[in-house]
């Protein structure tokens, strides 16, 4: 659902049947025009065949319930992978991808094996918003949004600029800026859009290793834009938002988690705003495997021994290939 394009369509109609429609999709959450019955059969039979509201998905639950993949089909039959995460307080999180497949190539990451076939439109990071918003019903609603599916979000910077207005659009999602985030692998032009982004959002980095040698071994990203650039655009992007930057480090077998790395990690990420997500490695059949439970214990410690702000981020849906690094069609 583009909603720009949508309002460019109802130009020529009353002002109220831009809301009328904004409401009938986002409010209602209606499934087909036809349950529109305010609007005019005329406006109705142009919105099906412009704006077609079925979304065709297929549904796949976790077994602990907590999370929902959705593998949605678009138009030229290209699939992607949204997922739905519940947590313990009843707040609503999906995870959005942006592009089908990536063109980033990370070592540990099934979607960067996929490759990159082509950006996603804002519609159809909508679409996945669209698809959750509908399954969780009138009563209930999604609170947070993350990009952090299939591809990578600042090299489809238009859509993704595009899909985070209509997030945050009080007359659609209504999500709040902050209730938003974007992780990138580290795209340093990107970050550098980002820094003069209206929209107060979230910013994660998919650091994954201490050392720009190491991270050069796992993520080809950082032959282009290497650690040291990276840091200092981070540190620029900190300075001008006064925003926190959340790290994402994935914790792998006799790879990245030795108390060296942690030490490294520490004195790379000294800062009061930077804060560390440890991500267990999730099973993606590849050469990696996932540290070990007292390994990431050790290595937590060290780095709050260094006052690092650091959490434990734990994946959902493991079950249903869901959780980070899993997600491919
Ligand atoms: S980790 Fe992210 S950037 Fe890297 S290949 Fe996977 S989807 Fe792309």
């Amino acid at each position: 659902m583009d909603l720009g394009k949508l309002e460019a369509s109802l130009k020529d109609e009353p002002k109220y049947r831009t809301e009328q429609v904004k409401e009938a999709v986002f409010k209602n959450l209606l499934t087909s025009w036809d349950e529109a019955k305010y609007l005019p059969v005329p406006l109705k039979q142009k919105l099906k065949l412009k704006f077609p509201l079925a979304i065709k998905a297929q549904l796949y639950k976790s077994t602990d319930g907590q999370s929902q993949k959705a593998v949605i089909t678009f138009k030229d039959e290209q699939k992607i992978e949204t997922v739905l995460m519940a947590n313990r307080t009843g707040r609503n999180s999906v995870c959005v991808s942006s592009q089908v497949g990536c063109p980033m190539g990370c070592e540990f990451c099934q979607t960067g094996k996929m490759g990159l076939i082509r950006n996603l439109t804002a519609g159809e990071i909508i679409t996945q918003l669209l698809y959750f918003a509908r399954l969780l019903g009138t009563n209930k609603r999604i609170d947070n949004v993350v990009f952090m599916g299939m591809g990578e979000p600042l090299l489809n910077w238009e859509n993704v600029v595009q899909s985070i207005k209509i997030i945050n659009d009080p007359k659609a999602f209504n999500i709040a800026s902050r209730k938003i985030s974007l992780s990138t692998c580290g795209i340093i032009p990107g970050i550098k859009k980002l820094t003069d982004f209206p929209l107060q959002i979230n910013l994660a980095i998919s650091l994954h290793a201490p050392t720009s040698k190491l991270r050069s071994q796992l993520m080809p990203v950082n032959k282009k834009y290497p650690l040291p650039e990276l840091m200092e655009t981070v540190k620029h992007y900190v300075y001008k938002t006064g925003r926190k930057v959340m790290f994402e480090y994935l914790m792998l077998k006799d790879i990245n988690d030795s108390p060296q790395h942690a030490r490294q990690l520490a004195k790379l990420l000294d800062h009061p705003l930077y804060f560390v997500n440890l991500i267990k490695y999730n099973y993606t059949q590849s050469q990696f495997q996932a540290s070990t439970e007292k390994k990431i214990k050790e290595f937590m410690q060290t780095l709050k021994n260094y006052n690092i702000n650091t959490a434990r981020r734990y994946s959902f849906g493991e079950d249903i290939a869901a959780a980070c690094g899993q997600l491919a069609t």
